[in-house]
């Protein structure tokens, strides 16, 4: 896909995003991985919603401003999850109500915030890791991160938003809606006993899509 192609893609979910109350104000980025090593990520300061295709920041392998705005400032959590996922092509950060809620609960397990609850949340999210709380803009939330070492494609960031990596842009989009669509499921059964999908269930959906689940490394073809 050319590079007037990819912008305009980011513009186009960008806003997308944002007119379903994705991710408010001048929150949420994101980026996209080019053939040559370098990146094209949305600028700092800027709504999802009212993106402008040529003020894009195009970043070499190196993370240096090539053309466009200067770029968004929570790069550290793209290249935290670009470099311990090596098939990540796309990454969507936002600050969407229902995952953030989720983050703030006490009983959430970091290593899957998440129960299997639907199917297309385990195809499309796989498994969620919960990282702590950081001050926007604190390098340690990228440490926090690499310490997943690249087993969870869907990150929360506690009482901040989630971070989801894709081997598309368009799959990288659809993974953060099932994450949001998921977290707001969790919160309407929260305490009504609900049924989620049983091990079974789960290790059939893993078999037959090939999924790679975190919990299920131990018994996956690795
Ligand atoms: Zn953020």
């Amino acid at each position: 896909m050319s590079d007037a192609r990819l912008r305009e893609e980011i513009c186009r979910y960008g806003r997308s995003l944002f007119e379903r109350g994705l991710t408010p104000g001048s929150s949420g980025n994101i980026s996209l991985r080019l053939e040559d090593g370098g990146w094209l990520v949305t600028p700092t300061n800027a709504s999802l919603g009212f993106l402008d295709p040529a003020r894009i920041s195009r970043l070499d392998g190196e993370g240096r401003l090539l053309s466009g705005d200067k770029p968004t400032k929570e790069i550290p959590l793209h290249t935290a999850l670009y470099d311990t996922r090596g098939s990540a092509r796309a990454i969507v950060h936002l600050h969407s109500t229902h995952a953030v809620a989720l983050t703030m609960l006490p009983e959430i397990d970091p290593r899957a915030a998440l129960p299997p609850m639907t199917p297309y949340y385990l195809m499309r999210a796989g498994e969620t890791a919960l990282v702590p709380y950081y001050r926007p803009g604190d390098p340690a939330v990228a440490d926090a991160i690499r310490g997943l070492a690249g087993k969870y494609s869907s990150v929360l960031l506690a009482n901040h938003g989630p971070v989801v990596a894709g081997d598309s842009l368009e799959a990288a989009v659809f993974a953060t809606e099932e994450l949001e669509e998921t977290a707001k499921l969790y919160l309407l059964l929260r305490n009504l006993n609900p049924r989620y999908l049983s091990p079974a269930q789960v290790n059939d959906l893993t078999k037959t899509f090939g999924l790679d689940l975190p919990s299920h490394h131990d018994h996956g073809h690795d």
